[in-house]
């Protein structure tokens, strides 16, 4: 049953920096991000002797930011195709068009 928790793994997992010390929610105070709390390396930056790990609180899950990406990869990608259908579409109905027109006069 261990195997199905892989999915869940974001979710419960504790925030724990590289230098191994569980991390503490901090809450930002830059006037990009104000109040919002985000989790960082218990000892701080490396000046400090710390890793100067740090991950928005809010922050999607790198699996959560790396799919979003591929949708919206495929999604450009997805209207890239259709606006060559499109012309491609438009040329087949000129071409429709001048075909009908030299019938016509023949
Ligand atoms: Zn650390």
């Amino acid at each position: 049953m261990s195997q199905n928790l892989s999915s869940n793994t974001y979710a419960t997992q504790k925030e724990i920096c590289m230098c191994g010390d569980l991390d503490f929610i901090r809450i930002s105070k830059t006037p990009q991000n104000p109040k919002r709390e985000f989790y960082g390396c218990a000892k701080g930056n490396k000046e400090y002797g710390g890793c100067g790990y740090f991950r928005w609180v809010d922050d999607d899950t790198p699996v959560i930011r790396e799919e979003k990406f591929n949708l919206l990869h495929m999604l450009y990608k997805a209207e890239e195709s259709l606006g060559e259908v499109r012309s491609l579409f438009l040329e087949a109905e000129a071409s429709r068009d001048w075909f009908k027109d030299q019938m016509k006069e023949a």
